[in-house]
């Protein structure tokens, strides 16, 4: 359908999982997209041939999102390569899971730094554009869209990853701030609540019959969700389809957030 033609749209931590499926999926709607990733080349390298190979447009570009030197650098090869930014997918995210306790405070850092303050330094530079340049009405209603990754652990506490749940909690406020400060810029600024969805992330909650077994009594749905489904989603909110939409966080979880244990109790 092309719903993002000519639309410049970065993807942070998109050489994997849901920011790789995010990344193909504006692609194949018509956006220019850099693909960002951490350390290795590779997954990403992969992840602009296929979307050249469907006829789109993306190039690969390393920076880590809780350096900030790495970030301005980000934008400034975008820029280079694209001359702005319509669309930011804030995905870059990992955990670091430990007893409560035992959380050492280079897992804090690590987590809360990638995962929040990694969301805050490429919004800024972001939101700096969109004001500068303002509508594009070609292109979009919206002077820029923002999308963060954040989780249904924005609002459902997670024993044994207090580092992450504090992260996600986080990101829901500072979504809804920028939410609040950036709209009568005609910025959007929402967030993507995924819940359970098979990356590399959660390997070990899916990989074996028995784990999945388990996961599913979390999902009134029953099923675990394809990186696709959140994909179909971050293409619905960068969209004009959603221009009403400002400061909401879109659980696509299957039911993970209806509390299930209260399906047959409470
Ligand atoms: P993943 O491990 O496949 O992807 C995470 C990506 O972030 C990787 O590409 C990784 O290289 C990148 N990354 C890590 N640190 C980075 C850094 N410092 N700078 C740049 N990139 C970095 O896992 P995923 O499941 O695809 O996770 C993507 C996002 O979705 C994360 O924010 C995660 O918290 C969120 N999420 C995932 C699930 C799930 O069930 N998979 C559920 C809720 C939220």
């Amino acid at each position: 359908m092309q719903r993002l033609k000519g639309q410049a749209a970065l993807v942070t931590g998109s050489s994997s999982g849901i920011g790789a499926a995010v990344a193909k999926s504006l692609a194949a709607e018509g956006a220019k997209v850099v693909v960002n990733y951490a350390r290795s080349p590779k997954g990403a390298e992969a992840v602009v041939a296929e979307i050249k190979a469907k006829g789109g447009e993306a190039i690969a570009v390393q920076a880590d999102v809780s350096k900030e030197d790495q970030v301005l650098n980000l934008f400034e090869q975008m820029y280079e390569a694209y001359e702005t930014i319509d669309i930011l997918v804030n995905n870059a995210g990992l955990q670091k899971d430990s007893a409560f306790t035992d959380m050492t405070l280079a897992d804090w850092n690590t987590v809360i730094g990638v995962n929040l303050t990694g969301q805050f330094l490429c919004a800024r530079e972001a939101a700096k554009t969109f004001i500068r340049r303002g509508v594009v009405p070609e292109r979009s209603c919206a002077a820029g869209k923002i999308i963060c990754m954040s989780s249904v652990h924005e609002v459902i506490p997670w024993a044994g990853h207090c580092n992450y749940a504090a992260s996600k909690g986080g990101v829901m406020l500072l979504m809804k701030s920028m939410a609040q400060e950036l709209a009568p810029h005609k910025i959007r600024v929402n967030s993507i609540g995924p819940g359970a969805i098979k990356t590399p992330i959660n390997r070990d909650a899916w990989e074996t019959p028995e784990a999945e077994a388990s996961l599913l009594t979390l999902i009134p749905y029953n099923r675990v969700g394809d990186p696709v489904d959140i994909g179909k989603a971050a293409v619905w909110l960068a969209s004009d389809e959603s221009d009403y939409v400002n400061g909401a966080t879109l659980f696509v979880d299957g039911g993970m957030t209806l509390y299930p244990g209260f399906a047959t109790g409470g």
